[in-house]
C-alpha cells in the first residue's frame, strides 16, 4: 500500500495528517490508533468534570482530507527492514515513511498498583464519578495532573489531600514563586498539602508513608508523571534518550521514521528535551509533516505550556533552569511574573494570574523569547518599563 502511516491518533498524529494535505501531499494517509473514540483533546480530563469529550477534529473532516482513520487498532511490531507495520490482528501495512507520535503513558510504580491513574477518557470517567460532595480523595504527586484533579475534587465538594515528596508543589518544572502562589490557592480552597513526605506504597484506598501512620481515603490517585509511548521504537530498534531520540527534522535512526509529540525527545538550545505539552505535540505534528515531506525544518518553536486551577491560569514559556536565578517582575493587580535569562537574552518566562489577566504580558515575553534579543535584567524587571516598547526595540 505505501505511502504515510502514523501510528497514534493523538493531538500530535491528527495535527501530522491534516498538515500533510494542508502542504499538498496527494499520497496514501492512514493513522492508527488504538483508543476507541474519536481522537479528543486530553487537557479538559483534568479540568472540566462535566464537559463532553471534546474532540480533535469532526469525523467528518477526516474523510473529507482523505484520511484514512482506523480507531480501536493497535500496532503490535514494526520492521524497519522492508518498512512493515504490524497490527495486533496479525494483518500488515507497508509505509514510505512512518510517523510513530505514541506519546505517554502515565507513570505506574511497583507498589502502587490499584491507584488510578489520568491519561485517556475512560481514565477521566473512572476517576471524575468519584469527586462526590463529602468523598475522601488521596492524590499523590503535587505536579500539574495532581494539582488540577485537587481543584476539580474540590469545586465538586470531595475533601482533597494530596501527598507530595518534594518540599513544594510544582517543583520539577516552575519557579517557587510561582508555584508558591498556586499553593496558597489550594490550601485556601481547604486542600490538605502534605509536602515533603515519602510514600511507600499505596493502593486504592490507602497511602502509606514513611514513619507515618497510612492514610485512608475513598480513592487514591497517582499523578506521578507520565513514561514516553517508547516500545514499538525500542523493539525495532531505534535509538532512545528520554524517549524516541530524534534529529532537528524529527526524523529517528531510521530515515524513513520519524517521531514526535509527547513520544519523542529532540535538540533545543543545544540540550535534549522531551516536551509533554499541548502546543508542543500540534507545532511539532506541522513541522513533522513538512520533514516527511523533504522540507527542511528545524524544531525550534518555544516551548509552551498552561494549566488552569480554580480561576488561576498559569503559562509558562522556554525552559526554566530552576537552578540559576529568577528574577521577578511587579505587576499590576495579583498577579505573579518571573523570568529568567541567559547569554543575554530571555530565555524562560512564566506567569500566573486570574483567567487570562496575565496573558498580554506574557504574550510579549514569549515573543522576546523566540526573538532571543539581547535584554537586561535590571531593564526586564524594572515595572516601568514597558514590556511592548522592549519587544519593539528588540
Ligand atoms: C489529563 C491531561 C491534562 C493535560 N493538560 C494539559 C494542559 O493543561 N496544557 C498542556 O500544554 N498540556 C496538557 N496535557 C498534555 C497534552 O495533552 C499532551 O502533551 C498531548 O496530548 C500529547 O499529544 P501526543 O499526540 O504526543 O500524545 P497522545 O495525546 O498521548 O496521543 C498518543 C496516542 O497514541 C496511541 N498509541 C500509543 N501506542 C500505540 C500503538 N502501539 N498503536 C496504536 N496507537 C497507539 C495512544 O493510545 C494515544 O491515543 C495534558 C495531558 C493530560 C493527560
Amino acid at each position: 500500500m505505501g505511502g504515510i502511516v502514523i501510528i497514534g491518533a493523538g493531538e500530535c498524529g491528527v495535527r501530522a495528517a491534516f498538515a500533510l494535505r494542508e502542504r499538498g501531499y496527494d499520497g496514501a494517509i492512514t493513522l492508527l490508533g488504538d483508543e476507541p473514540a474519536l481522537p479528543y483533546e486530553r487537557p479538559p480530563l483534568s479540568k472540566n468534570p462535566d464537559s463532553q469529550p471534546k474532540v480533535i477534529r469532526p469525523v467528518v473532516a477526516y474523510a473529507e482530507a482523505r484520511i484514512d482513520l482506523r480507531l480501536g487498532t493497535s500496532v503490535a511490531n514494526i520492521q524497519p527492514s522492508d518498512r512493515t507495520v504490524f497490527l495486533q490482528d496479525e494483518s500488515s501495512l507497508s509505509y514510505d515513511r512512518l510517523l510513530l507520535a505514541t506519546g505517554a503513558r502515565a507513570r505506574v510504580l511497583p507498589g502502587f498498583e490499584g491507584c488510578l491513574t489520568l491519561r485517556t477518557d475512560s481514565d477521566a470517567i473512572a476517576i471524575l464519578t468519584r469527586f462526590q460532595p463529602g468523598a475522601r480523595i488521596g492524590i499523590i504527586g503535587a505536579g500539574f495532573i495532581g494539582l488540577e484533579l485537587a481543584a476539580t475534587a474540590r469545586k465538586a465538594g470531595a475533601e482533597v489531600v494530596v501527598v507530595e515528596g518534594a518540599p513544594r508543589v510544582l517543583a520539577r518544572a516552575v519557579p517557587p514563586q510561582i508555584a508558591d502562589r498556586i499553593a496558597v490557592r489550594h490550601l485556601a480552597e481547604g486542600v490538605e498539602l502534605m509536602l515533603g513526605r515519602q510514600v511507600t506504597g499505596a493502593d486504592a484506598t490507602q497511602i502509606a508513608l514513611a514513619g507515618e501512620e497510612p492514610l485512608t481515603f475513598d480513592c487514591v490517585i497517582a499523578g506521578i508523571g507520565s513514561m514516553p509511548a517508547t516500545d514499538l521504537a525500542q523493539h525495532a530498534g531505534l535509538h532512545i534518550d528520554n524517549g524516541i531520540t530524534v534529529d532537528g527534522n524529527f526524523r529517528t535512526s531510521d530515515p524513513f521514521i520519524y517521531a514526535a509529540g509527547d513520544c519523542c525527545s529532540f535538540p533545543y538550545k543545544g540540550r535534549r528535551v522531551r516536551l509533554e505539552s499541548w502546543k508542543a505535540a500540534q507545532d511539532q505534528g506541522s513541522v513533522v509533516a513538512g520533514a516527511m515531506l523533504g522540507e527542511s525544518v528545524v524544531a525550534g518553536n518555544v516551548p509552551y505550556f498552561w494549566s488552569d486551577q480554580y480561576d488561576l491560569t498559569l503559562q509558562a514559556a522556554g525552559l526554566f533552569d530552576l537552578h540559576s536565578p529568577i528574577v521577578e517582575r511587579a505587576v499590576d493587580g495579583d498577579g505573579s511574573l518571573v523570568f529568567q535569562c541567559q547569554d543575554g537574552a530571555l530565555s524562560a518566562a512564566a506567569v500566573v494570574g486570574v483567567g487570562q489577566s496575565m496573558t498580554k504580558d506574557f504574550k510579549v515575553l514569549e515573543k522576546l523569547i523566540e526573538k532571543a534579543a539581547p535584554v537586561e535584567v535590571a531593564v526586564l524587571s524594572d515595572p516601568t518599563q514597558n514590556l511592548k516598547r522592549l519587544l519593539r526595540s528588540a
